[in-house]
């Protein structure tokens, strides 16, 4: 599922995308979060957002909620909650240029629950974007998993207090990402430096 703006025409050369996980990545992770009016952004997600702009990068998010299949909020919520963020984003000047998600509980085998990379790869689709010029940054093994599987450079944050578990999660998963970060603009300034 998608909510995006409409995408630019295919025959426009390929393009990179700055894929970003949302919950824990962008926002602390709240759990199932229905209330928009309880999204915070990290600190620096603005600021960092604004320079992958400004380094030609598009802002892609692709986020998995299963909450929408366990009946705790519905694509409507999502959908607001998505729209806060780019309004708590403008200040800096920033935006994510769409939000791609899945609305799928962990078990229904669908393609697009991360790691499957179904999402990505629409989105690829949607906006002609080149994955080998291209990264991902979330702060699960899943997403470095997704990220690896497809050729981005993958980017593993690990959110202020939580860098065991997120450690762990990639040890024991088997998983390696290219950069490790504990902070989401640190990740993005490597990114960006490693374009
Ligand atoms: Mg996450
Ligand atoms: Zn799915």
């Amino acid at each position: 599922m998608t909510s995006a703006p409409s995408p630019p025409s295919p025959l426009r050369s390929p393009r990179r995308a700055l894929f970003v996980d949302r919950d824990g990545t962008l926002n602390p992770d709240l759990h199932y979060l229905k209330d928009a009016d309880r999204l915070e952004l990290f600190r620096g997600v603005g600021d960092s957002l604004a320079l992958a702009h400004d380094h030609g990068y598009l802002v892609i998010c692709v986020t998995n909620q299963s909450g929408i299949e366990r009946g705790l909020y519905g694509p409507d919520d999502v959908d607001r909650i998505h729209a806060r963020l780019n309004e708590r984003l403008r200040p800096f000047h920033a935006a994510v240029d769409a939000f791609y998600y899945c609305p799928h509980a962990p078990g229904s085998e669908c393609a697009c629950r991360k790691p499957g990379t179904a999402l990505f790869e629409q989105a690829r689709d949607d906006w002609a974007i080149d994955f080998g010029s291209s990264a991902v940054i979330g702060d699960r093994a899943l997403d470095v998993e997704a990220g690896r599987r497809l050729g981005l450079l993958t980017a593993h944050v690990t959110p202020f207090g939580h860098r065991h578990e997120g450690e762990q999660e990639l040890v024991d998963r088997g998983v390696v990402p290219d950069l490790r970060s504990d902070s989401f603009p640190l990740a993005v300034y490597r990114v960006l430096a490693r374009g």
